[in-house]
């Protein structure tokens, strides 16, 4: 029985987890939030109105039961929260640390809109499974029979991962392929410690071992085999590659030394601060200390660039973005972090030009007046005539957004089908691609999004493959019966 009454909003204010101060942030890349205590978290997840259309779960790609995990939190029974909440999430600490919560649940929360504050969702939601970490409640999820039958996935990002977790307890010999040597795809080489702590992933990763996953490192497809190799040896194959390529910017100069895509320096300092020892960072390509860093971008990429700028010791760091702050993809919060943390935005700038011999010094930029809306309802950037400036700069990051990479080439697979964006073509019931037995997951099929839509995409997928394996070992036995 309930000993909580809900509805604690209406007497306790909104509260996050104690966050460290930005002058003890800027030294390392430690997450910045504490977790909440056992008292906090049942105080914040009381808040919660239990309203009769949880638009919070309507909100969320995959559909978390939030009211009730909050209940069960609020009454003390922490277990049955984890064992709700890890119900519809293969990694929920994950999503409560990184999902754009102001954007999803917490954005679309009932109290928020009537402007008490959100129930700080992604930080119950964390709490809970770090304490399931704890407690040991979390275990390999090992199938209670093998099935006989294979499945490869391409990519250990969180599409391919979770798939992976889904195919392993339904029975299925899961094998996954990676190019990289660590297995979390962004989770590991893009996201930054201070948003998501290197071991957080890894004992994910060791989880789905434990529970039999065959993980296959510095593994390539398309270099070490062809998606028809794959194909031959397993029942079914899910690409999971995410999208790499990093949009470009043309401009006078951009040959020049230190102008270097996000991706690079992100995955540099990641593999720096796992211990790795990395060239390009010793020799300060890849390295913002004592430098004058611009980023150019508004996104969550360009936001984990500055923030990364700082804890190196650059001497400034500016994020040059076309639009105003209102009209910026990147978390609002994350903005916030950034500016406590000493960046500076300079809004509606965007550049024409590089200036420097053989190393950049500086970025030749315009300032831009937001016109009339466009058919989309964003306003569209103009130039202000006579507005053009230089600002200093020794590293510049472009974090301009990705594309997916050329595919069917890479796979030595022209039968792939693509969509004009270069995205993986699939059937959007089943995530099957125009090649029988090969589905895709992730961002390689939605272009550049989120780990939660990932999870989301992995998860269906597993379900699709397995009614697809079903099929085809029911049709067999029929033959083999005729
Ligand atoms: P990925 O995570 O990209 O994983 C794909 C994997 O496939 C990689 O490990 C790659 O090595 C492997 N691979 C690729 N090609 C091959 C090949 N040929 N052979 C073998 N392996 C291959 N989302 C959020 O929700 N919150 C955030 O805060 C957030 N921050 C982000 C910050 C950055 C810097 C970036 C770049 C993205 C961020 N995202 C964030 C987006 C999120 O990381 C992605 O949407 C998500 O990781 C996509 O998952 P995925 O499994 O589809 O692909």
């Amino acid at each position: 029985m309930a000993n909580q009454k809900m509805l604690g909003f209406v007497h306790t204010a909104q509260t996050m987890p104690d966050k460290r101060s930005a002058a003890e942030r800027r030294q390392d890349f430690n997450e910045i939030y504490a977790r909440f205590s056992t008292e906090r978290a049942n105080e914040q997840a009381n808040r919660c109105s239990q309203c009769g259309v949880p638009f919070c779960q309507v909100h969320c790609p995959v559909s978390n039961n939030i009211p009730d995990w909050l209940r069960l939190t609020a009454e003390g029974r922490l277990e049955e929260a984890y064992e709700v909440s890890q119900a519809t999430n293969n990694f929920p600490e994950i999503c409560g640390r990184i999902c754009p919560q102001d954007r999803l649940c917490e954005g679309n929360c009932v109290i928020e809109q009537s402007t008490h504050g959100a129930v700080t969702i992604g930080s119950v939601e964390k709490y809970i499974t770090d304490t399931a970490w704890e407690q040991g409640w979390v275990k390999p999820r090992t199938p209670s029979r093998e099935n006989g039958q294979s499945v490869g996935i391409i990519g250990a990002g969180p599409a391919g991962l979770a798939a992976a977790e889904e195919l392993r307890a339904k029975g299925y010999a899961v094998h996954v392929y990676d190019r990289h040597d660590r297995m979390g795809g962004l989770l590991v080489y893009g996201i930054p410690g201070f948003k998501l702590e290197k071991d957080v992933v890894g004992r994910r990763v060791k989880l789905l071992a434990d529970a039999g996953v065959v993980f296959h490192p510095n593994f390539e497809v398309g270099r070490d085999a062809s998606l028809a190799d794959l194909r031959a040896k397993h029942v079914a194959v899910l690409i999971a590659t995410g999208v790499y390529k990093a949009r470009d910017i043309k401009a006078p100069g951009c040959g020049l030394k230190n102008i270097v895509p996000a991706l690079e320096y992100l995955t540099t300092s990641n593999k720096v601060s796992l211990g790795d020892s990395v060239a390009a960072y010793d020799d300060g390509s890849l390295n913002a200390k004592g430098k004058k860093v611009v980023v150019l971008g508004g996104g969550d990429t360009a936001m984990d660039c500055v923030r990364t700028a700082i804890r190196q010791g650059a001497t400034s760091v500016k994020c040059l973005y076309r639009r105003d702050r209102k009209n910026m993809p990147g978390s609002q919060r994350e903005v916030a972090h950034a500016e406590e943390e000493g960046v500076e935005f300079v809004w509606q700038v965007a550049p024409e030009g590089f200036t420097g011999e053989d190393v950049v010094t500086g970025v030749r930029a315009v300032r831009i007046h937001l016109g009339v809306a466009d058919a989309t309802g964003r306003q569209t950037p103009q130039v202000i005539e006579g507005s053009e400036f230089t600002e200093p700069a020794d590293l510049v990051i472009k974090a301009l957004g990705f594309e997916p990479e050329d595919l069917p080439g890479a796979f030595g697979a022209p039968d792939l089908t693509v969509t004009r964006w270069g995205t993986l073509l699939v059937d959007h019931r089943t995530k099957m691609t125009a090649i029988d037995g090969v589905f895709g997951a992730g961002d390689i099929v939605r272009g550049a999004s989120l780990v939660v839509w990932a999870i989301r995409d992995g998860r269906d997928a597993a379900d699709s493959i397995h009614a697809y394996a079903q099929a085809l070992k029911a049709d067999a036995l029929a033959t083999a019966a005729e």
